[in-house]
């Protein structure tokens, strides 16, 4: 059909995985420079946690697939991220509901409820350095791409935007996490739970695309 099904949302979790493992010393250095240098470690454990979880069973829906992955997230990693980003696909699940596929309007409701969900749980305002700069404008523009858009065009105008705001977090101030006890010592330095959801986000296009 027209929408992303469970193959995709599956594919997006593997692919997750794989660049989160490729780019596991690097997010660790993001965050040695202006956290406590675990945020590769963090969510290489978790998203490895569910390949394995992705041999044992096949989720039959999106929804399925996120819940699983906001489960194992949750469970499997510690620290500021492994909550933060269990909710988010906690609330895309909830967000999706049982669904067999998502349109683009079901896709931007699920991004809008992840990134909801990180705010709730963390309380980060945009332009305080964290992962809500890269979340907010891909939001933003995964619902602009909507109107017309494909699926795989709302995901990736959602990559770019988030990549683009992980960037603009580069001269940014911390006010939140680990990152905040340096005041202006965070700056010029991209902010590792930002760079995450970018690499995240653009894995969801790969899936979407290829
Ligand atoms: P920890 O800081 O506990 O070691 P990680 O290193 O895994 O956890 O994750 C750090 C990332 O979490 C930061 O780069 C930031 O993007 C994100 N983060 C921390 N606190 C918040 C918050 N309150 N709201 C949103 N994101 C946050
Ligand atoms: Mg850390
Ligand atoms: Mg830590």
């Amino acid at each position: 059909g027209q929408g992303l099904d469970a193959a995709w949302a599956v594919d997006w979790l593997l692919r997750s995985a794989a660049v989160v493992a490729d780019n596991r010393v690097a997010l660790s250095e993001l965050d040695r420079a202006i956290g406590d240098g675990d945020h590769g470690e963090n969510l290489d454990r978790g998203f490895s946690a569910i390949v394995a979880k992705l041999d044992e069973e096949e989720p039959a829906t999106p929804g399925a697939a996120f819940k699983m992955a906001a489960m194992t997230l949750m469970s499997k990693v510690g620290g500021a991220a492994g909550p933060l980003y269990g909710t988010a696909f906690l609330r895309a699940a909830t967000a999706v509901g049982d669904a067999d596929a998502l349109d683009p309007t079901l896709l931007v409701a699920a991004l809008t409820a992840a990134r909801d969900g990180v705010v709730a749980r963390g309380k980060a305002e945009p332009g305080e350095k964290t992962m809500i700069d890269a979340w907010t404008p891909a939001v933003d523009a995964a619902a602009a791409a909507a109107a017309g858009g494909s699926p795989a065009d709302v995901l990736l105008a959602a990559a770019e935007a988030a990549e683009a705001g992980a960037v603009a977090t580069d001269p940014l101030i911390a006010r939140k996490g680990r990152a905040s006890y340096l005041g202006e010592r965070a700056i010029g330095h991209r902010d590792p739970g930002a760079a995450s959801s970018a690499l995240i986000l653009r894995a969801a296009a790969d899936a979407a695309v290829s």
